[in-house]
C-alpha cells in the first residue's frame, strides 16, 4: 500500500505481505509464507482503513490485510483481539436470517448482519436442548482392585 496512512502503519516498507503467485497454491502456503508477519498487524490503528482500501472480499485478495490472513478474499486466520466493525458493512444475501447466513457473511470478510447474528444464536439455543436430552452415558469404572 502507499501514501497516506500507510506510511504510518507498522508494515510500511516492510515485504511478506502478500505471497508471489508462484510461491503457494493453497491457505496452508499461505500461513507458512504470509503467517509470520501476522502480527505486524497487532497495533497498527489502521485495520479498518486497510480492509476498506484492500477490499479483500470483492478483490479476492490473498495476503494480510487489516489484522486478517486473506486467501481468496475469505479470512483464513486472525490476530485474537481485531474487532468486527473494522469489516465491511454485510450484503443482505437469500441466506440471511440463518446460521448459514451468518457463515456467509464471515466467509465474505464482513461484518454479521442483526437477523444472521440472530438466527445462528436461536441455532445454538437449538442444538443445547436436544443436546441436554441426550441420555447421560454411564461412565463405567473397570478399574481394578
Ligand atoms: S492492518 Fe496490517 S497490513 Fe493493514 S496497514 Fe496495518 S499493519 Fe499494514
Ligand atoms: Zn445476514
Amino acid at each position: 500500500m502507499t501514501g497516506g496512512w500507510t506510511l504510518h502503519a507498522p508494515c510500511s516498507g516492510r515485504d511478506g505481505f502478500t505471497p508471489s503467485d508462484d510461491d503457494w497454491t493453497n491457505g496452508g502456503d499461505l500461513k507458512r509464507l504470509c503467517g509470520p508477519q501476522l502480527p505486524t498487524c497487532g497495533p497498527c490503528p489502521f485495520h479498518a482503513e486497510c480492509i476498506a482500501t484492500v477490499k479483500p472480499a470483492q478483490a479476492k485478495f490473498d495476503g494480510i490485510a487489516g489484522g486478517r490472513l486473506w486467501c481468496n478474499g475469505e479470512v483464513i486466520d486472525a490476530l485474537e483481539d481485531v474487532f468486527e466493525d473494522e469489516l465491511a458493512e454485510p450484503k443482505l444475501r437469500a441466506s440471511c436470517g440463518t446460521e448459514a447466513g451468518a457463515k456467509d457473511h464471515t466467509r465474505h470478510g464482513e461484518r454479521v448482519c442483526p437477523s444472521c447474528r440472530q438466527g445462528a444464536r436461536e441455532m445454538a439455543q437449538r442444538r443445547n436442548v436436544e443436546k441436554a436430552k441426550e441420555p447421560k452415558q454411564l461412565q463405567l469404572d473397570f478399574a481394578t482392585t
